[in-house]
């Protein structure tokens, strides 16, 4: 079931629970281009795009969106447009008269985006900014009002005024404020086209600070619908992998009306994958209550599955990405070596030779009637049970943990909890396939019983659409680890021969999920009309000159207005400046100014020192 919401009416669709969820993109064309605007907006329709968002960089821009919509219209396209406004509300006012819908960012729409010059308000200062607010934003409701024009309150994590970052720091709660600083306004004056967004580039921040709003919401008697994102998640299978976890774990939890996958790829690439993520995300179930389920755990570890191997030689160790070690063991003889991309663990039904050169740093899990044939291989190996074995008091060794394997939410009962409590050894593997409630209700479960024991979450994807997969496992297990749940995750995919999909795919849950760092990180924009270069060259330059960074996180972004604001944690920014130049910075700082962009990627490494 969805979260109840009011019905927000955009052109000739209408927003609300009662309603499928839509899909949204935007163009990136520029918007005095007319022409170009319309011919990318019908390639979104025609891709399933049910809403088309424009920016809006200011009045002139805005004047035109008349004729991109005219133009729309007379070419038989009625699809409803929204226009995206930063730091000019006079742009808003003028947007207001054309389009369906108008985006407005609270960080920036009165208030500037903070400079960090002013971090101490007196009670009459800050009230006397709410005040200048509630007067401009009244008057903007007012054009909308008169228009039927629908509004966003599109708020960004990057992008928070000095009066929010005073009070609320740059927190989910400091983004949750911002915006009900202005629902506050809507309610007040009875304006009821309101739909929200709370974005960032951290998948963790989004989550958490949408789930704190919905709370806020019921709490002050209002239900806007949402329109779900994460903002700068970059391009390729990174892009879909971190958008999966966003906006898959809110979907699942019956939160959101409309989404919108925000690629550094052609705007209409967005639909099919956005209609992929609705398509994958289980019956949504929004529970009223809302859902204090926290862990701790902040190192998840990865299990590699080799079974249906069977053979572990060299040839596998080495697709699993051990490498030689420089010196044989006096006892063992030949040793392989682990690195921050190998599993800790290796499930495998096949016992070889092989098992003995794996470092001590890397564990074995065997079926457990293959247990004292695999100590023969490596004296690390352990067991993996089921619960009906478990129950029958296996004997062993003192100390050997044992992975012990729930496959229904109805296996923990009461006497299993009670032998669990007795027996700190056990990791449980929670196999419960595809249903991120199923897992959450184990998790419930387990602090019933008050058992606090390890686990790991182990889901088997058969098939072999690998786009699908991807989003599959992202969608479903991404929001158990933002909540730092898990211990560890142990992915297979037994219809794909090659064994570093799975591996490659938990790296990449774990990476957006914010609990593993395994390679460099790249955030991007998806680029609008503000983009002031080849953004997606920018994206390939820069990650082939620096993937290998694997401490760093780097954005690249299409415009200095919103780019330096929205890069969030980024240790670097790339940002297209105009002209064919690009500025450089190092955390939030600018170090380099309009470099051509030929020089930028050696200017980069300088900055980096590498
Ligand atoms: S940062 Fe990118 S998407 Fe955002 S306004 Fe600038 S160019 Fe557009």
């Amino acid at each position: 079931m969805r979260r109840k919401t009011t019905a927000v009416k955009i052109g000739k669709v209408v927003l609300s629970s009662e309603q499928p969820v839509l899909i949204q993109s935007m163009l990136n064309t520029p918007t005095m281009d007319t022409e170009a605007c319309v011919e990318q907006a019908i390639r979104i329709i025609r891709a399933g795009g049910q809403l088309v968002r424009i920016t809006a960089p200011g009045v002139r821009e805005a004047e035109n969106l008349k004729h991109i919509h005219e133009e729309l219209w007379a070419r038989g396209y009625d699809t409803p447009l929204s226009a995206d406004i930063h730091f000019t509300p006079e742009a808003a006012l003028v947007a207001a008269r054309y389009v369906e819908k108008v985006r407005i960012n609270p960080g920036n729409f009165v208030d500037k985006r903070a400079i960090f010059k002013k971090l101490d308000y007196t009670a009459e200062e800050y009230a006397a900014e709410l005040a200048a607010l509630r007067k401009k934003f009244t008057e903007f409701l007012d054009v909308c009002r008169k228009h039927g024009t629908a509004v966003r309150i599109g708020t960004n994590h990057g992008s928070l005024s000095d009066r929010i970052m005073s009070r609320y720091g740059d927190t989910p709660a400091g983004m949750v404020e911002a915006t009900m600083e202005y629902l506050r306004v809507c309610k007040s004056v009875g304006f009821e086209d309101v739909v929200i967004s709370l974005k960032s580039s951290d998948c963790r921040i989004m989550v958490d600070a949408v789930r704190l709003l919905v709370r806020e919401m019921r709490r002050e008697g209002m239900a806007y619908p949402l329109h779900l994102g994460v903002t700068e998640a970059g391009e390729g299978e990174d892009g879909r992998i971190r958008s999966a976890v966003g906006i898959g774990t809110l979907l699942n939890e019956g939160i959101g009306d409309t989404i919108r996958v925000s690629l550094t790829e052609a705007p209409e690439a967005e639909i099919p994958v956005a209609a992929a993520l609705l398509e994958v995300c289980g019956e949504p179930k929004f529970e009223r209550s809302g859902d204090g389920l926290k862990g701790n755990c902040l190192h998840p570890v990865l299990v590699a599955d080799l079974s249906g191997r069977e053979v572990v030689d060299e040839s596998v160790t080495q697709a699993l990405g051990f490498t030689p070690a420089a010196e044989d063991d006096p006892a063992l003889g030949a040793r392989l070596q682990a690195n921050t991309r190998t599993p800790e663990w290796i499930y495998t039904e096949s016992l070889s030779p092989e098992l003995t050169k794996l470092p001590d740093t890397v564990g074995i899990i065997v079926p457990w009637e293959l247990l004292d044939m695999a100590h023969v291989y490596n004296r690390k190996a352990v067991p993996l049970c089921q619960v009906e074995e478990y129950m029958q008091q296996p004997e062993l060794p003192e100390g050997m943990p044992v992975y012990l394997e729930i496959r229904d939410t109805e296996t923990l009962n009461a006497a299993l909890a009670e032998k669990l409590r007795q027996d700190s050894r056990v990791i449980l593997v929670l196999a419960l396939g595809t249903d991120y409630h199923a897992y959450r209700e184990v998790f419930r479960e387990m602090d019933t019983w008050g058992l606090n024991h390890q686990t790991l979450v182990r889901l088997e994807l058969p098939g072999t659409d690998h786009p699908r997969l991807q989003l599959q496992a992202a969608a479903q297990l991404g929001g158990l680890f933002l909540d730092r749940l898990p211990g560890g995750l142990w992915i297979s995919t037994p219809d794909i021969p090659d064994a570093d999909f799975a591996l490659d795919l938990g790296r990449n849950i774990l990476q957006s999920a914010g609990v593993r760092r395994y390679k460099a990180e790249f955030i991007s924009c998806p680029g609008c009309g503000r983009t002031l270069f080849d953004l997606q060259g920018a994206v390939a330059k820069v990650k082939a000159a620096f993937g290998h960074l694997d401490h760093l996180k780097i954005a690249v972004m299409g415009c200095v207005v919103n780019g330096p604001g929205e890069m969030g944690d980024a240790d670097y920014g790339y940002v297209g400046a105009g002209n064919g130049k690009v500025n450089l910075y190092k955390g939030r700082q600018i170090m380099r100014f309009a470099v051509p962009e030929e020089e930028a990627i050696d200017a980069l490494r300088e900055l980096i020192g590498v």
